[in-house]
Formats: structure tokens, C-alpha cells, sequence
């Protein structure tokens, strides 16, 4: 899947084109799903691939939405990111390579993974929704 700039700025707004295209992070506490405890299916709000569960979103205290797991494992990449002085693992999806947040080894069982992933990069399609 391939889009150009353009296109993407036709489709998201200036906040999620900075975040999904442009890596960049939500303030903490802003985001419209950090605390959220509904359940259902978090998917790309770029492409609309379907990317994390609730079932596996647990509170990091963060002020970002938090999963122990991608929904499927072939939904997201993997990528080393040294920006910043720091050593960290971003999280891109899979379909249309937007930015998603990052990922780190001190999440809870039973995976040990933390995705922090941005709000702006998601949209929520609550259980009761689903076909
Ligand atoms: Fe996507």
C-alpha cells in the first residue's frame, strides 16, 4: 500500500499525519484512548488494518494507550530507533506503514511486552459493533 504525502494529508488530519507519517508522539493524557476501558478492536487509523485488542490493554500509567500484544503477528513491524539518546523499538503497521508508537520489555504477562502506542493512530470499533 502506497500513498503519497499528498494523498495522506487528504485523508488525515495535520495532528495524524504528524504522528502516522511523520513519527511523531501525542502529549501524554491527551489522546482520546489512553484510558479507555472499552472493549473491542483497535484499528489503523491510516489504512484501517486491525492492530490491537482490548482484551490486551492494561493500564502502564503512561498516558498513552498500552497492549501487552498486536492483535495479529503479522499486523505490526518491528524497527530499531536510536533517535533521541535512546535505544527503543518502534511499532509501524504492517498494511500501510504508518507510525504507531513503541514497544518495550516491561510489559505484563504473559508476553512482557509494553506497546505505547498514540491515540491519534488508532481508531476504536467498540465489540458491540461487530458483526
Ligand atoms: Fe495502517
Amino acid at each position: 500500500m502506497h500513498m503519497t504525502n499528498e494523498e495522506w494529508h487528504e485523508k488525515l488530519t495535520p495532528e495524524e499525519f504528524h504522528v502516522l507519517r511523520e513519527k511523531g508522539t501525542e502529549r501524554p493524557f491527551s489522546g482520546e484512548y489512553w484510558d479507555s476501558k472499552d472493549l473491542g478492536v483497535y484499528s489503523c487509523r491510516a489504512c484501517g488494518a486491525e492492530l490491537f485488542s482490548s482484551h490486551s490493554k492494561f493500564d502502564a500509567h503512561c498516558g498513552w494507550p498500552s497492549f501487552y500484544e498486536a492483535m495479529h503477528s503479522d499486523a505490526v513491524n518491528y524497527t530499531d530507533d536510536n533517535t533521541l539518546g535512546m535505544h527503543r523499538i518502534e511499532v509501524t503497521c504492517k498494511k500501510c506503514g504508518g507510525h504507531l508508537g513503541h514497544s518495550f520489555p516491561d510489559g505484563p504477562e504473559p508476553t512482557g511486552q509494553r506497546f505505547c502506542i498514540n491515540s491519534l493512530s488508532l481508531k476504536f470499533k467498540p465489540e458491540s459493533e461487530k458483526k
